[in-house]
């Protein structure tokens, strides 16, 4: 089912009649593809859980449309519109089994949809298999770990086969281990399921690792959105630059000049077509070449050797924090040496505007 948002926003009123309102989601345009991953990435208050929460029907929005496929489900009731939720707090019954926490939500089916009670069994263990805990079915979530207990709401959430999935950060109660394993798993199950699922986030390696497609969002505006790697290659601003990888873009100041990118009296780069300005510069950490030659000299810090690769700190006036750059561990780097010589790869380097933060792109 794929999933179209029509200049959609919410506003929540303010306390009272003097405070202004907040809002959490401005003016959002998006589709969904049928049958995919799509993380909903941004820092904390972007809005991520209202537009999730809208998208589910448990908010309603203060203007805009949802669809899904040709149906327009804006006014539609959540428990109509087709959708599994999967929450942070797993909120399992504590005093029910696995079997009937699963089954749960097929009991409430009225009308055409009931089911027969072999039926209901039937689905409960298909959805048990799929999350792998079907071996767990008669015990209680008081003795289950919390990846056990995650796939419990997994399981309940796409009994009734929903059009959409939807997860509210469902990994964030796990320990670093389980939260590896278990959004292995989740990806797993949407392969096997094929079900369109939404997920949220706000951690960008665990956004980068699992989706087909990221959706970056800041102060309830949409960013950008593509395949996590194009968005990793080519951001369209600063914040989205800075947002995705780990460890974080090299940021510096600098300016255009007569065709040249500086930093501080260093033309490190040629950049054609960008008119003479002040910028600032994102290099990845992998954007850079260790090089006796090289055109940008900043101060040597230390090495950390990685196994198969080097991380090169240094310093430089113009650089937001700590340069790092990683590269090959083959690399000779004399660490005795006071300076470092670096080259900029272009297509690792982007440049934007000191004013509005939004993308420059050069030849
Ligand atoms: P987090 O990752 O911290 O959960 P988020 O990106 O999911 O954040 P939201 O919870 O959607 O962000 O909140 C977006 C903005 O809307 C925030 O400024 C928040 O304070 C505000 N907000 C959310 N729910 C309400 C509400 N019921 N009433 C008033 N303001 C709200």
């Amino acid at each position: 089912m794929n999933v179209k948002i029509e200049n959609l926003t919410k506003v929540f009123p303010g306390r009272d009649k003097k405070s202004a309102g907040v809002t959490a989601v401005k003016d959002f345009n998006l589709e969904l593809p049928d049958g995919k991953l799509v993380c909903l990435l941004g820092p904390s208050g972007c809005g991520k859980s209202t537009l999730l929460y809208m998208i589910c029907g448990l908010e309603s929005p203060t203007e805009g449309k949802i669809y899904f496929g040709d149906q327009d489900v804006t006014d539609i009731p959540s428990e109509k519109r087709g959708v599994g939720l999967v929450f942070q707090n797993y909120a399992l019954y504590p005093h029910l089994t696995v079997k009937q926490i699963i089954k749960f939500p097929l009991e409430n089916l009225k009308g055409e949809e009931k089911l027969s009670k072999e039926e209901m069994d039937k689905r409960a263990l298909e959805a048990a298999k799929l999350v792998q805990i079907d071996g767990l079915m008669d015990r209680k979530p008081g003795y289950m770990s919390g990846g056990q207990q995650q796939r419990v709401a997994i399981a309940r959430a796409i009994v009734k086969r929903p059009k959409v999935l939807l997860m509210d950060e469902p990994l964030s109660n796990l320990d670093a281990r389980l939260r590896l394993h278990t959004r292995e798993e989740i990806r797993r199950i949407q392969k096997d399921t094929g079900i369109t699922t939404i997920f949220v986030t706000h951690d960008q390696e665990e956004a980068m690792s699992i989706s087909d497609l990221i959706v970056v969002m800041k102060d309830g505006v949409l960013h950008q959105i593509g395949k996590p790697q194009d968005v990793y290659d080519d951001p369209v601003n600063l914040f989205v630059a800075e947002f995705l990888g780990t460890p974080e873009i090299n940021v510096f100041e600098g300016k255009v000049k007569d065709g040249g990118l500086y930093i501080g009296e260093q033309r490190v780069l040629e950049v054609k077509g960008v008119d003479d300005q002040d910028v600032w510069i994102g290099v990845r950490p992998e954007g850079f070449e260790v090089d006796p030659d090289g055109k940008f000299t900043c101060e040597l810090s230390g090495i950390n050797i990685m196994g198969r690769d080097i991380t090169v700190l240094s310093k430089h006036d113009a650089a937001k924090a700590v340069i790092r750059s990683i590269v090959s561990a083959e690399t000779k780097v004399d660490t005795e040496a006071k300076t470092i010589n670096l080259n900029l790869k272009p297509y690792k380097t982007f440049i934007f505007s000191k004013e509005t933060e939004e993308r420059i792109r050069f030849t």
